[in-house]
């Protein structure tokens, strides 16, 4: 049934998932996997079940403008009807939005690539901060997500299973997390997290291994929402360059505008910390597959010693230039990154209130609209809630609420939705969750 009451959407459930079953790899992620939702529209801030259901989307970052935002669905038919074809014609497209993301980076961060997820986008990262560098070592974060090709697989800790999966060349440093990690507590954590960091350099040396890269997420999702204190970034840029290594800035997750105070979350950090790589992806294209990697030209012209030239055959056409400079564009003229400050703030008062009712919540920190609230069973020891998260994301669902769980032990509730939340859907969120965690605490 539609809204309406009309008997439009004719999809069987029961067959969708026995397909899925039958013909779709089964490591592919699913939610909810005792009764996966079919979804079969969005709209904003909401997803629209097969039975006309909306669920509140507190967890979709690429649905950045809003789910089928109309302006990006008019712009990609429109672009699609007269061309879609390769980079390797000239385009206004390609270059307006080469130009238009420079912009928006401090220098000399000015030239662009393109493609079309975060994976090609890290793993291009690397390839160039090895041709830059001349190094070979990669030093990540423990808990790092960057993307599901070999190469992203090998520098994010979040997916290994077995010791093996950690290779030589891969040195992993702690998430600077001032809440549960090493130096929780400490008086400068930035500077504790940073000299670690610095130790693992010392180490690699003397095993005469060479860095190539140091990769983070500017703002850690998939290891729990992580903020880095203040001065991390600054320090340990420093010392990856005394080691001759370039910074790789991950933004796939929290980039364009989803801190609400800047345009990418490195700046959080001070206007003096600068990449030598960002990686975008996700939001940029609002559903549509657009990613970039966003360098120096000196670091994009060093890999043309390496390879006879760099092809993409989808990365960078006119269809997806031409949605991402309408996601630019709406993102501006629909002030969505104060609506991401003034939202992300009101929510994370809402939160903080919660906080001081329910025990079980330990921590409450974001930026934004990129927030994280972390489930404990006793504030002292930490130790994780990982099955009253598990209940607790359930039940949300059951009230029509989308959230996901996620962090080392699947305790942090994440909270990114699409840029248009509003007050009244914080609200809502934190009715909900509020009676949620009431049933759960008894
Ligand atoms: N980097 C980060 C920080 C991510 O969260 C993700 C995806 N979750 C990726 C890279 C990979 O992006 P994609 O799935 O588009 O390849």
């Amino acid at each position: 049934m539609d809204l309406n009451g009309n008997a439009v959407y004719e999809l069987n459930k029961k067959d969708v998932l026995a397909l899925r079953i039958k013909h779709v790899g089964s490591p592919t992620a699913l939610y909810f996997r005792h009764d996966p939702l079919m979804i079969v529209k969005g709209e904003g801030q909401y997803l629209i079940d097969e039975k006309g259901n909306r669920y509140l989307d507190c967890i979709n970052n690429v649905a950045h403008v809003g789910h089928s935002h109309p302006k990006v669905t008019e712009a990609c038919n429109e672009q699609m009807s007269k061309l879609c074809t390769n980079s390797r014609y000239l385009h206004n497209t390609h270059v307006s939005l080469a130009e238009r993301l420079a912009n928006t980076f401090p220098n000399p961060l000015d030239v662009c690539f393109f493609m079309n997820s975060g994976s090609e986008a890290n793993d291009l990262a690397l390839t160039l901060a090895a041709a830059y560098s001349g190094g070979t070592d990669v030093i990540t974060m423990d808990s790092a997500y960057h993307g599901h090709v070999r190469s992203c697989l090998e520098i994010s800790p979040y997916k290994w299973r077995k010791p093996e999966d950690h290779k030589d060349y891969v040195h992993v440093v702690s998430a600077p997390d001032v809440y549960r990690g090493k130096y929780a507590g400490s008086e400068n954590p930035g500077l504790d997290y940073a000299n670690e960091l610095n130790q693992k350099i010392e180490i690699m040396k003397d095993k005469n291994r060479k860095l190539s890269a140091f990769i983070m997420e500017s703002l850690q999702s998939c290891g729990g929402q992580i903020i880095p204190p203040e001065g991390y970034m600054r320090e340990a840029f420093r010392y990856v360059r005394a080691a001759g290594g370039l910074c790789i800035a991950d933004e796939v997750q929290v980039g364009f505008g989803r801190v609400g105070s800047h345009y990418w979350a490195f700046q959080l950090q001070g206007p003096d910390v600068i990449p030598d790589i960002v990686t975008v992806g996700k939001p940029m294209g609002n559903g549509h597959p657009v990613s970039a990697v966003i360098t120096t030209k000196e670091i994009a012209d060093s890999l043309t010693n390496k390879l006879p030239s760099y092809f993409n055959t989808f990365g960078g056409n006119p269809v997806s230039c031409t949605i991402a400079n309408t996601v630019m564009d709406i993102i501006e003229n629909e002030n969505l990154m104060e609506n991401a400050s003034s939202v992300g703030k009101y929510l994370l008062e809402k939160f903080e209130l919660l906080k001081k009712k329910h025990k079980i919540i330990g921590d409450v920190r974001g930026v934004g609209l990129f927030i994280g609230v972390e489930l404990v069973r006793d504030e002292k020891t930490k130790e994780p809630a990982t099955e009253e998260a598990e209940v607790m994301y359930n039940r949300m669902r059951d009230r029509y609420i989308l959230v996901s769980l996620d962090g080392p032990f699947n305790n942090v509730m994440k909270f990114k939705p699409p840029m248009c939340f509003t007050y009244d859907n914080a609200d809502q969120l934190a009715e909900v969750l509020d009676d949620t965690l009431s049933q759960i605490s008894c």
